[in-house]
């Protein structure tokens, strides 16, 4: 009689209606946490796409998401985005988010954030988080009081504080990339620039812009912050539908996503695409294509507006914000490579924009598949064998 008990095999049936492990497979995300504590009303998942370049960052984001699912997807979507954007800028990150669901307004307690903290801290370093949509400084406080693991914290708590500043510039030397290319130039002086958005990453950009006397257009659904920043940089105030029509030579995204979807792509009239948002192309695909078969040349958004994760990447290595703004100038460089990419192999920007960083994923992977003593926890014989085995 034999000692071991055979377990049968277990089949598990992909969920039809949402295959969850499918889903993570497709783009080949590591790990995703669901953290639950309904005593303080926490429902977050934490996404961890990819740790090859390093432990994962990428910001929380609190919102009121319709359903789970809705939740799910949001997440292993913007993780995967964050895998990509700090691997073009040649930064030893990887990538991560982080949702929690509920009204950002009405749902907020200490309680409920001081356990996702927690949360966070159990995964050792894996997840690094930092704010996003739906936060503020104070719930960051929370999280930080109990773990390590959070990023750009304030200044007067040693951090490196607002990205907006490093975001813009950043933003600004991919857009004089983008007229290098287009014109042979990188000078901006008299171009029509429409930038959509009053926020912060537009407020800095503009003042860059104003200073090489540019003619431009802003609009945000909020009139008084379009007419407020207006008024410093001797911007035109255009309507919030506006921007899609007008004529310009730059359209800089700086407000949200899916601006240039089917409805709009149509009308726009611009040589140039560069803002500081974030998915800017409805569908990449898709929409790649069709502004490259339009002649409109797209500077990828995750690539220009890096100069977020650059700046809290500085804040690792000791903050220094001469030193952030120097590493975000080389985002010039950076996008103009990727255009001569995406001449070479005849393809649209965001898809050259994704082999190299895929490409430098891949070569630094096979990079730390050496032995070093830098190996984590090589006085375990056990961990020691696991890495050399892989
Ligand atoms: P923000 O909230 O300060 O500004 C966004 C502005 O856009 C607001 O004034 C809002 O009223 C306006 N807006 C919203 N919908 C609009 C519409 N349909 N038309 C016109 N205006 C509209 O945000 P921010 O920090 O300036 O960030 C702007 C974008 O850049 C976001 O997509 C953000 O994800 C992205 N981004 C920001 C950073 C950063 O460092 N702040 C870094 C990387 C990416």
């Amino acid at each position: 009689m034999s000692d071991f008990i055979v377990i049968p095999e277990k089949k598990t049936e992909p969920d039809k209606q949402f295959p969850l492990f499918g889903e993570l497979a497709h783009h080949e995300h590591e790990q995703i946490v669901f953290c639950s504590r309904p005593d303080v009303g926490l429902k977050a998942i934490i996404a961890i796409h990819s740790t090859t370049l390093g432990p994962a960052l990428g910001g929380v984001r609190m919102w009121n998401y319709k359903s789970e699912k809705e939740a799910i997807t949001d997440v292993l979507r913007l993780s995967r985005g964050m895998t990509y954007k700090a691997a073009i800028s040649g930064l030893n990150l990887g990538g991560g988010k982080a949702v929690i669901i509920g009204d950002p307004h009405t749902d907020k307690t200490e309680p409920m954030f001081r356990a996702f903290g927690r949360f966070i801290d159990g995964l050792a370093g894996r997840y690094l988080t930092a704010e996003d949509v739906g936060m503020t400084e104070r719930e960051m406080e929370w999280i930080y009081s109990e773990t390590k693991y959070v990023t750009g914290i304030p200044k007067a708590m040693g951090g490196s504080g607002d990205p907006s500043p490093v975001t813009a510039y950043g933003v600004y030397m991919g857009m004089k990339a983008a007229a290098q290319k287009a014109w042979g130039s990188d000078s901006l002086e008299g171009k029509r620039i429409g930038i959509q958005g009053a926020g912060s990453v537009a407020t800095y950009l503009a003042r860059h812009l104003r200073n090489e006397n540019v003619k431009l257009y802003v609009t945000d659904i909020f009139d008084q912050k379009a007419r407020t920043l207006a008024r410093e940089t001797g911007a035109e105030v255009i309507g919030p539908d506006e921007i899609y029509t007008l004529n310009l030579d730059i359209l800089s995204p700086c407000a949200l996503g899916g601006v240039v979807n089917d409805d709009t792509i149509g009308h726009l009239s611009c040589d140039i695409i560069a803002g500081g948002a974030n998915n800017i192309l409805d569908d990449e695909k898709k929409h790649g294509s069709m502004l490259r078969d339009r002649g409109i040349l797209f500077a990828p958004d995750y690539v220009i507006n890096a100069g977020g994760i650059i700046n809290i990447a500085s804040e690792m290595e000791g903050y220094n914000e001469k030193l952030a703004m120097e590493k975000a100038s080389r985002i010039y460089d950076t996008t103009l490579r990727i255009f001569e990419f995406a001449d070479e192999h005849d393809i649209p920007t965001i898809e050259a924009s994704n082999r190299l960083a895929e490409e430098r994923i891949n070569n630094i992977g096979m990079v730390s598949n050496i032995y070093s003593s830098k190996s984590h926890f090589p006085h375990r014989k056990g961990e020691m064998y696991m890495r050399n085995r892989s």
